[in-house]
């Protein structure tokens, strides 16, 4: 049998970092290695099971994350895109795997990813929960059915007060599915912002609606409407654990891979 996978959890103060400390202990082939914080941060030195709020775990917070890849199998990172494109680089270095659940990035933080996943195991999504990525294929679909002329597509979401990125990375992953589904690209088609006179709502497009408030983990819908009927394909995020959960399986899945730029899909086995 295979030794536990090590790994490592960067941003282990945040929502996300403590949500991976408490799945990766509670989880069968895994164990946490280390976990790292930015240096000057006042949890350097503390131990990361009191922190998840687990009790002592002998695994203290460092600022150090080369070292802490040295002797790792996999890096868990739910950071920020400039962070998460510097660990993309020191994982490909120490020639692991690096999960990435990080979103916001902009196209020059994906060209340094891609660099590195010349040499690394990288997997990337902007939603890491089984129910959000086999949506996607639901949406792809949906939009591949219901022709532009008579359908809109606008992608709804929600999330808690603190979220510093929109639309979320989960919304933009389900643009891109309805994207994919009528053979457009994304970018040239989305409208992320409504305001003031607008004017009439464009064929063809893919719009973004965007709420903030309180502790919402998150909920999209995907809407389609035609003439007289709406068809909502949605997802509800109950708690962080199910990004974490599948954080952990696309770690262990990435390990018997290729170098590579992969994504849940991939893991999930539900890519086309
Ligand atoms: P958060 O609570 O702000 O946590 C981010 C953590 O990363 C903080 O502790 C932050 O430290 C730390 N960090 C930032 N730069 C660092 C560096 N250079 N070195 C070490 N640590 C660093 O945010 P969150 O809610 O956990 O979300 C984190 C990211 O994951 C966001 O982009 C969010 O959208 C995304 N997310 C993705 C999924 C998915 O399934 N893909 C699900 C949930 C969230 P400081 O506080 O000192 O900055």
């Amino acid at each position: 049998m295979q030794d536990a996978m090590k790994l490592v959890v960067v941003g282990a103060g945040g929502r996300m970092g403590q949500t991976l400390i408490r799945v990766i202990q509670a989880s069968e082939g895994v164990t946490l290695h280390a976990a790292v914080e930015r240096g000057g941060s006042s949890l350097i030195g503390r131990d990361a099971g009191e922190l998840a709020g687990l009790g002592h775990i002998d695994v203290a917070v460092t600022d150090d994350p080369l070292a802490a890849f040295l002797d790792a199998d996999g890096v868990i990172d739910f950071t920020s895109p400039q962070a998460s494109t510097e660990f993309a680089a020191l994982a490909a270095q120490a020639r692991i795997v690096h999960v990435i659940g990080t979103t916001g990035c902009l196209a020059e933080h994906d060209a340094r990813i891609e660099a590195a996943s010349r040499h690394a195991r990288i997997v990337k999504s902007g939603n890491m929960s089984l129910g959000v990525n086999l949506l996607s294929v639901l949406v792809q679909q949906a939009a591949r059915a219901l022709d532009a002329a008579g359908w809109d597509i606008e992608v709804l979401e929600m999330h808690h007060k603190h979220k510093v990125d929109a639309p979320s990375g989960t919304a933009l992953l389900l643009g891109e599915a309805a994207a994919r589904g009528r053979g457009v690209d994304l970018t040239s088609h989305s409208v992320r912002v409504r305001d003031g006179h607008t004017g009439a709502r464009e064929t063809g497009s893919i719009g973004f609606a965007t709420l903030r408030g309180g502790s919402v983990v998150g909920e999209h819908s995907v809407i389609l409407a035609g003439e007289g009927e709406l068809v909502t394909l949605s997802h509800s995020a109950g708690d962080r654990s199910i990004f974490a959960r599948g954080a952990v399986r696309a770690a262990l899945w990435a390990r018997g891979q290729k170098p590579g730029l992969y994504s849940m899909l991939d893991v999930l086995g539900l890519s086309s």
